[in-house]
């Protein structure tokens, strides 16, 4: 049975952009652990969550929907337990299942976790020392540092489970999210020398629709002395400011990586240890992207690059070969369906994703879906990013902020071939005219199959 229904380890980190992960290419860090799913895998390059931001994308993992159909669309919608989601399926079809760590979807009622035989998970966001923990209903304080404590207590489930049945382990790290703190033995790593600058660290936000200047979000302006713990020095110009708040941010940002990568390696030694890797299908992902001080930004929300992009590793040696990369467009809303594909189970009607099973195999397909549509609801909270849709192909995206205050609607078109920085907005350049058109008529198509329609498409706005 074990061969033919795989166990499934899912490990989700919070804010993980692919690019703080040395198999993607990382210039500023090491994750030797989560290098290995690479190397006993694949590693995709363009998987994409559909809205960039917390709860919603773990909402779209679960159901396997988009946002306006599980109705977690923001921040402040808690999800309602009730809709069909992956691990309830799994649990029906006889899986074991446990999720452990960040839940970030509401607690209580039709809001606590559904589906695991076994859940413990932080209350909200969790704090990163001495953690409060929701154990099956009941709280307690768990001492310690909280990326060391959920591979602890997943490691713990691991040890009890039934090991006559399939399981589903859902692992789930607060890191490195906000506040970005450390545990204490990562204090001094990086402390000799300084972390290499991104390219677009100084963006002027020129050539850009009205919402990038807009936003809250800059590492020079908007980070506070929590973030960096400790004051600005005085009398530094703005540049000298930008750099020593990046630095301070950065650092913090990938100590917290690496006490997530360690935790990877000791889930890895487990199933080495108990002969299950061939068995297990492994996944490392993180809910969405993060601006790593590219466009001189922290956090994510906007349909760009660094924040659209989700790191997606998947390891299982029984059917996906060693060591390949994928380039073909992978979706947050697609895991659901995947993983019910593995455990030989068919996805309900209400599921909007596919199955990602044949390119992990690295089978060629005839039809793949080769573009994808986004969309940022939470208008102007927090960082006072616009909300916006739109969609991207493999060359080009398209981004509508479609609401009328506090700034006139407005198009942006990235052309990602010449420009994959991002850095100029071609909507209005006539050369681009006929791929206005044809993007306008896809973003047209997609809204339609996915029943997003609920805004008008003004495909007359210039
Ligand atoms: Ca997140």
């Amino acid at each position: 049975m074990a061969g033919t229904r795989p166990n499934i380890v899912f490990i989700l980190s919070d804010d993980h952009a692919a690019h703080a992960i040395g198999c993607y290419g990382s210039r500023i860090n090491r994750t030797p652990n989560l290098d290995r799913i690479a190397a006993g895998g694949v590693r995709l390059d363009n998987c994409f969550c559909t809205n960039s931001i917390c709860a919603p994308s773990r909402a779209t993992i679960l159901t396997g929907t988009y946002s306006h159909v599980n109705e977690v669309q923001t921040l402040n919608e808690r999800m309602d337990g009730r809709q069909p989601t992956f691990p309830q399926l799994l649990q029906r079809a006889g899986y074991q299942t446990a999720i452990v760590g960040k839940w970030h979807l509401g607690h209580g009622g039709i809001h606590d976790p559904t589906g695991f035989d076994y859940w413990n998970v932080l209350p909200g966001q969790g704090l990163y020392h001495d953690p409060k923990m929701i154990e099956m209903g009941t709280e307690r304080v768990y001492p310690g540092y909280v990326t060391d404590i959920i591979t602890d207590q997943s490691l713990d489930w691991l040890q009890r489970r039934d090991r006559e049945r399939p399981f589903l382990l859902m692992c789930h790290h607060k890191a490195p999210h906000r506040p970005w703190e450390p545990a204490p033995r990562h204090a001094e790593l990086f402390a000799d020398g300084d972390v290499p600058l991104p390219d677009t660290l100084d963006d002027d936000y020129s050539d850009r629709a009205a919402a990038a200047a807009a936003a809250r979000m800059r590492v020079d302006r908007d980070l506070g002395p929590k973030d960096v713990k400790a004051p600005a020095p005085e009398g530094l110009s703005l540049p000298e400011r930008r750099r020593w708040m990046y630095q301070r941010y950065i650092k913090d940002y990938l100590r917290c990586v690496a006490a997530v990568d360690e935790g990877v390696g000791r889930l890895l030694d487990y199933l080495d240890a108990e002969g299950l890797a061939e068995d297990t299908i492994v996944i490392y992902s993180s809910d969405q992207g993060f601006f790593l001080g590219d466009h001189g930004w922290y956090d994510k929300r906007f349909f760009y690059e660094e924040s659209l992009r989700m790191p997606m590793l998947v390891r299982y040696p029984r059917e996906i070969p060693q060591g390949r990369t994928e380039s073909r467009f992978a979706l947050n809303v697609d895991f659901a369906q995947t993983l019910l594909d593995y455990a030989g189970l068919d996805a309900p009607e209400r599921m909007q994703g596919q199955s990602l099973r044949p390119i992990l195999r690295g089978e060629a397909t005839a039809q793949w879906q080769r573009s994808m549509y986004y969309r940022y609801f939470m208008h102007v909270a927090h960082h006072n990013v616009y909300a916006h849709y739109g969609v991207r192909t493999e060359r080009h995206k398209l981004i509508y902020y479609y609401e009328k205050e506090p700034a006139p609607p407005e198009w942006e078109l990235f052309d990602l071939e010449r420009d994959p920085r991002e850095l100029h907005n071609v909507y209005h350049d006539p050369q681009y005219a006929g791929v206005v058109a044809e993007l306008k008529a896809e973003l047209t198509r997609l809204r339609r199959e996915v029943g997003d329609e609920t805004d008008p498409f003004p495909v007359a706005a210039d």
